[in-house]
């Protein structure tokens, strides 16, 4: 079948389905993201991206990309940044829909930014708090988590704001000046994370190891280093369901269910009903981080 064109970019085989029998096709993972992108692209735009690309669907086998290839469409940029072995490498950034729309005709489903723009990877702009509970974890204690880093941020002086991750959480972020290194920003993180787990051991563990943590909540404040990412708001997850990494108000938590309370086709008609951004306001905000 011939491609069809949405938001001006050919699509290939719209007709296939990428999340199992009864899921979207990619025409439809096409529309989703030309429908969203006035909301999800604030986010995305200009930050180093890492992708997951499922070129048989979310499941079939799927890879994390970071590094550009011409391949991947003329609106799809590149910046240089330095790795971690001092060599400099091609990294992805996208600036408007039609880049994001070439990156879905690569058949890639999530959209992973850094905390930081592509003109200064190493002065990062945003923060986040990643809420990973072990299994048998009520929602209830998830919620309470996420508002405990909103009240410690807010004693720092930083709003946040609170998304759901598509999958079993919640992630907390804030913006704030560039200024601080990554060092820094990572270690203001570890100090909240610290003291959490400091008054609360039997809720939080602040240890990546995967041992300790039954009937726990891993706070993850290990995705503030450089080169690290977080799933951006309104990505797809390649998880069965098509489930949605959605910003949501705070207000909004406690009725939601779980980390993948949206899929796409509420998430569709979130974007068309919205008349604000949930997160709105974070753009102009101007919070630096205590030093
Ligand atoms: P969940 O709520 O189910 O934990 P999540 O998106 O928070 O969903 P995590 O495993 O906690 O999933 O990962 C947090 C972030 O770390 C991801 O959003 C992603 O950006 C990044 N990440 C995770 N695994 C990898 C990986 N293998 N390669 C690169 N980045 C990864
Ligand atoms: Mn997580
Ligand atoms: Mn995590």
């Amino acid at each position: 079948m011939a491609g069809h064109v949405v938001g001006g970019i050919t699509i290939t085989h719209p007709e296939r389905r990428v999340f199992g029998e009864d899921g979207p096709t990619k025409g439809e993972v096409a529309a989703y993201y030309e429908a969203v992108a006035p909301w999800m692209l604030p986010e995305l735009s200009g930050r180093p991206l890492s992708l997951v690309r499922c070129p048989q669907g979310s499941t079939g086998p799927c890879f994390f990309q970071k590094h550009h290839a011409d391949t991947l469409g003329p609106h799809v940029k590149a910046v240089d940044i330095e790795e971690k072995d001092g060599d400099e490498a091609h990294y992805i950034y996208v600036d408007d829909v039609r880049g994001v729309l070439e990156l879905v005709q690569m058949n890639t489903l999530e959209f992973h930014p850094w905390g930081a723009h592509a003109d200064k990877p190493d002065r990062p702009d945003r923060l986040v708090f990643d809420l990973d509970p072990s299994a048998g974890v009520e929602w209830k204690a998830i919620v309470g988590a996420a508002r405990e880093i909103r009240e410690r941020l807010a004693e720092a002086k930083l709003e946040s704001f609170v998304r759901t991750s598509g999958g079993k959480g919640l992630h907390v972020v804030a913006p704030f000046r560039r200024g601080p290194s990554w060092i820094a920003v990572k270690a203001f993180c570890e100090s909240i994370a610290d003291a959490m787990v400091a008054e609360h051991p039997k809720r939080y563990i602040a240890e990546a190891s995967k041992t300790k943590r039954e009937g726990l909540i891993f706070i993850d404040w290990l995705r503030n280093t450089r080169g690290a990412t977080s799933v951006t708001g309104w990505s797809l997850r390649a998880r069965p369901g098509a489930p949605v990494a959605m910003p949501v108000r705070w207000e909004e938590i406690a009725r939601l269910k779980s980390g993948s309370a949206f899929d796409l086709k509420k998430a569709l008609k979130r974007a068309k009903s919205l008349d604000a951004d949930p997160w709105e306001g974070i753009a102009s905000l101007s919070q630096s981080l205590p030093s």
